[in-house]
């Protein structure tokens, strides 16, 4: 496959610079992504040309404004196959995803003595959220393990699924094990136990093409965009047009309102229905030059240069002495977000994080806000690298290097 790697760093004016000296290599994509210069810049021509509130204006500015803000949606309507623009709800990010739908939908329809399913290896912010409905609705909350080599464990699947099961939430990829879920057979069998099911694609819209229609019987789809090259406080909640429409609002206030009495109101068509008051709306012409960048680029090519990548991560990773992967070995197959967490012996993961800083890596040190994944594997913390498709196999071969210093250094 031909990349033209020099090219596309080029589109990321945050990787020319120096870090205590040292060419900056930026392994922290899984945490956020940089933003290419299509993002800054469209961020900055709106800001100076076509700033004003949307929706609700008559005047030349505010119809800009509004023409850029749902055009964005429609661009996201389009890069992951939604059925309409009124399925692309628009939210802070990821975490505010989970939140509307355990107080929208979960408040609703969770009651004592029904299960909510989560896997093992869920972000805090895909488990602390029904964690707290489980506790307000005296719920009960299953936790799916994973085999030795960290992959899903089918008969715990099936054990969790096996009681009253209300909803079951997933990950995609998650951010420290990176590899794609087994979504469609994970979520046709929740769905026959009768469960809704709630994805996070917050790690996998960044690597690969995320299409609706080969994820099975998914119920709702939440991602950020700030792990796709957009900026931060932009999210995206999806669910079918039926579903959202059964939901009530979790949010109440401006925007959101179709009538309001002196007693009652009636509430807006979707997707505004979900987005009370005023947005971010630079945020999301920002979100809408994401889109179009990584669908120029095209994903499928950014999935595969990933690929090599992340084949080459492991397989220099595994000539470090004293080093353990806490990931499923490669050799299981099926697609990878290119990442790797792990342990180095006799060095504690902040003070590698912060050896490598000084050689211009920039890397993730700690729980990874995977605390029940770490506390199961009785590892408190471990270091992750994480790339993306302006990596250079050259900086994976720098990493290691460094690696072997670190580990003379701390001994
Ligand atoms: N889920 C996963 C798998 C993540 O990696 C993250 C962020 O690290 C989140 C959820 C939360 O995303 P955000 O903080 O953008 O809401």
């Amino acid at each position: 496959m031909t990349w033209n790697v020099s090219k596309v760093r080029a589109d990321f004016p945050i990787l020319d610079q120096k870090i205590h000296g040292k060419p900056l290599v930026y392994l922290d994509n899984a945490a956020s992504a940089p933003r290419p210069r299509a993002v800054i810049d469209a961020v900055a021509r709106y800001e100076s040309e076509s700033h004003a509130n949307v929706h609700r204006g008559v005047h030349t500015l505010s119809q800009r404004a509004t023409d850029l803000y749902e055009g964005a949606r429609s661009k996201v309507r389009d890069f992951i196959g939604a059925g309409s623009d009124q399925e692309v709800v628009f939210t802070r990010g990821t975490t505010e995803g989970v939140n509307l739908v355990m107080a929208a939908w979960g408040r609703a329809n969770v009651r004592e003595g029904d299960d909510i399913v989560v896997l093992r290896s869920e972000h805090h912010s895909n488990f602390v959220p029904w964690q707290a409905l489980a506790i307000e609705k005296r719920a009960r909350l299953r936790i799916v393990e994973l085999t030795p080599d960290l992959t899903i464990d089918w008969n715990s699947l099936k054990e969790a699924l096996s009681g009253r099961p209300k909803i079951l939430a997933m990950g995609l990829m998650s951010n420290v094990l990176g590899m794609l879920q087994p979504v469609a057979e994970i979520a046709a069998m929740a769905s026959k136990a009768g469960a809704r099911v709630f994805v996070d694609a917050a790690q996998a819209v960044a690597h690969l093409p995320l299409k609706l229609s080969e994820l099975g019987p998914v119920d709702w789809l939440a991602f950020s965009g700030h792990k796709m090259c957009g900026p931060t406080g932009t999210g995206i909640l999806w669910a079918r047009r039926e579903l959202l429409e059964q939901m009530t609002p979790w949010m109440y206030g401006g925007d959101m309102i179709r009538r309001v009495g002196d007693q009652e109101s009636s509430w807006n068509e979707l997707p505004w229905k979900f987005e009370a008051g005023t947005p971010n709306i630079s945020g999301f012409v920002g979100m809408g030059a994401a889109v179009d960048y990584l669908s120029a680029l095209g994903m499928e090519r950014v999935h595969a240069y990933e690929r090599t990548l992340t084949e080459k991560l492991f397989a220099e990773l595994a000539r470090v002495e004293g080093l353990k992967l806490w990931n499923p070995p490669l050799s299981l197959g099926g697609a990878r977000a290119p990442l790797a967490q792990f342990t180095l012996e006799g060095v504690h993961p902040h003070d590698l994080a912060q050896f490598l800083d000084a050689e211009g890596i920039a890397v993730r040190a700690g729980h990874h806000c995977v605390q029940p994944l770490l506390s199961k594997l009785g590892v408190p913390a471990t270091t992750r690298v994480s790339l993306s498709f302006f990596n250079e196999p050259t900086e994976i071969d720098f990493l290691v290097e460094q690696l072997g210093r670190a580990r003379r250094y701390f001994a």
